[in-house]
């Protein structure tokens, strides 16, 4: 295997034209030789040349991460040490932060706005857990007399962590920040359509000091690099976001070795508007809840239930704002959505809104490819909004991730409980409405791990954000994500003047 070998990661510009794999600490090439084409999917243009993982590079990897787990300094650090590399982690980014935005909007095609906030919110992650880290630490329990026990939090090891390319930048730190805040090394399989911020983020880890074999990139096939960390009998943790049928596969194979597993996965989250709701705030809470990201989002709210008292009211507004949505230069400060994120999955988009008109749905808003100028050759898709449909479609039951809402009406709180909660997933949901008991009691009925009350928005660093139902387990973002990557120790110690002899012989 050839390396890029220096001393120390030198710092290179973020936008470039080849990417390495990293592995204990330095720029590799792919033990094969091969490489694959990254794309800017606003422009279809080819965006840099990535080195295409195999499994020799898999095992490189995960050797790396074992010795550095196993025999390195960074778990062994005193945690304030560990704290300090969190937020010189998040300084670096500060400095860059142009830099590293822009290279999220050249590989995702996501609007300036969109990829400001994620990057943000990316470096605000590694400052949360940079903080939280701190606190976190066991108990001393109450045992009887002439004991004394107290537990503690150890790292659980050699994490794979397998992200998706919708939020690219921002699933890389969520998921890198906690594990190495906890003394985890990992492993990050990107996705092969949005490879370079995370092998970015990656460099900057080393360059705030983080020991070498902690943080490790892999990229390549899910179906190559993903599939073996999954199986990988040294990785202790498999932390995954994306598909629903992805991380079943991920989950059956980590079971082989009862790898801890955390998993974020798809969603379909109800979004109900009472008759009392503050009907403005509603409609843009609403626009921005399915068409955000261009509505390439897990906890996209992309089932719309509207009382029926307000329904005309409401969808004239909706309607009225949706068409004045934007799409375009996605540095352009006031392009609202950005592009879809490859060909395939602008079809799938398609698909399911052809499925929809067959089963007797109505497009109201949209409906089909956009032709945005300058961006002939890009994956756009208008903003789109359909009506007239029942719960047993696919466009209604079924993920699309992409900007596509369906629309429905109810008649009373228990009906739309129910209707929300016919799914299999139970992401995000939200609720709009003015009475404080009603939302405190629709909150408490819906099957879903965050409940927007009033608010379009899902996550904040600090709180949990997952699934229940198909959409997953675990809880990433928060305090609790802490726990997902420490086992806790019990010790159980004897000090009583007279020595035990339980058997009595
Ligand atoms: P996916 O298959 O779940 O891919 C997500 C990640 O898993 C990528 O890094 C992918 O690598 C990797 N992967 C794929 N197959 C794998 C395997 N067998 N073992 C281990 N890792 C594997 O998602 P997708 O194919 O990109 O998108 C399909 C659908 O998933 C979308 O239409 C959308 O509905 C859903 N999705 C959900 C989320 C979410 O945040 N919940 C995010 C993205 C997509 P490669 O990139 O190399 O394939
Ligand atoms: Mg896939």
């Amino acid at each position: 295997m050839s390396t890029v070998k220096e001393e120390k990661m030198p710092i290179l510009e973020m936008k470039r034209d080849y990417y390495h794999l990293i592995i204990n600490g330095e720029r590799m090439e792919s033990s094969s030789g091969e490489t694959f084409t990254t794309y800017n999917p606003a422009t279809g243009e080819p965006l840099a040349t990535i080195q295409q993982g195999t499994l020799e590079d898999v095992e490189k990897a995960v050797q790396a991460a074992r010795n550095a787990f196993d025999n390195g300094k960074w778990k062994r650090y005193p945690v304030g040490k560990r704290s300090r590399v969190l937020n010189k982690i998040a300084e670096i980014m500060r400095s860059r932060f142009k830099e590293l935005v822009e290279l999220e909007i050249l590989n995702s095609g996501k609007s300036l706005s969109a990829a400001q906030g994620q990057v943000m919110q990316a470096i605000e992650d590694f400052e949360f857990y940079a903080g939280a880290i701190v606190g976190h630490r066991g108990h001393v329990n109450n045992v009887p007399g002439g004991f004394f026990n107290y537990t503690q939090k150890e790292p659980v090891g050699v994490c794979a962590q397998i992200i998706p390319w919708n939020y690219p930048m921002m699933m890389a730190a969520w998921k890198i920040a906690p594990a190495i805040a906890s003394g985890c090394s990992v492993i990050i399989k990107p996705a092969s359509l949005t490879p370079v911020t995370a092998i970015v983020m990656a460099e900057i880890c080393h360059e705030a000091g983080v020991p070498d074999g902690v943080v490790n990139v892999v990229s390549g096939p899910g179906s190559v690099v993903g599939d073996a960390l999954a199986q990988h009998p040294q990785v202790d943790k498999v932390a995954f976001t994306g598909s629903t049928p992805t991380g079943k596969d991920i989950m059956e194979k980590a079971s082989k070795t009862l790898k801890r597993v955390t998993l974020e996965l798809g969603g379909k989250s109800p979004n109900i508007i009472f008759e009392d709701a503050d009907i403005d705030a509603a409609v843009d809470g609403s626009l921005f809840g399915i068409f955000y990201n261009t509505g390439q989002s897990c906890e996209a709210r992309s089932r719309l239930y509207i009382h029926e008292d307000i329904y005309d009211k409401f969808m004239d507004k909706f309607v009225e704002k949706t068409k004045k949505l934007t799409l375009g230069n996605p540095f352009d400060k006031g392009t609202h959505l950005g592009s879809i994120i490859s060909r395939e999955q602008l079809e799938v988009i398609d698909g399911y809104v052809r499925s929809a008109v067959e089963e007797g749905a109505h497009v109201l808003v949209g409906g089909r490819e956009a032709k945005v100028e300058g961006f002939e050759n890009g994956y756009w898709y208008e903003p789109t909004i359909i009506t007239n449909v029942t719960p047993e479609m696919k466009a209604v039951k079924e993920e699309i991730f992409g900007p596509v809402v369906v629309v429905m009406s109810f008649s009373n709180e228990k009906e739309v409980i129910k209707e929300a909660n016919n799914s299999i997933y139970g992401l995000g949901s939200a609720i709009w409405t003015k009475d404080q008991g009603r939302a405190t009691r629709v909150a408490n009925e819906i099957d879903a791990g965050i409940v927007m009350v009033n608010c379009p928005f899902s996550a904040f660093p600090g709180t949990p954000f997952g699934g229940y139902k198909q959409s997953g387990f675990g809880r990433e973002l928060c305090i609790e994500t802490l726990d997902l990557y420490t086992e806790t120790k019990s010790v159980i110690s004897y000090y009583g003047s007279r020595p035990i002899n339980p058997f009595g012989v």
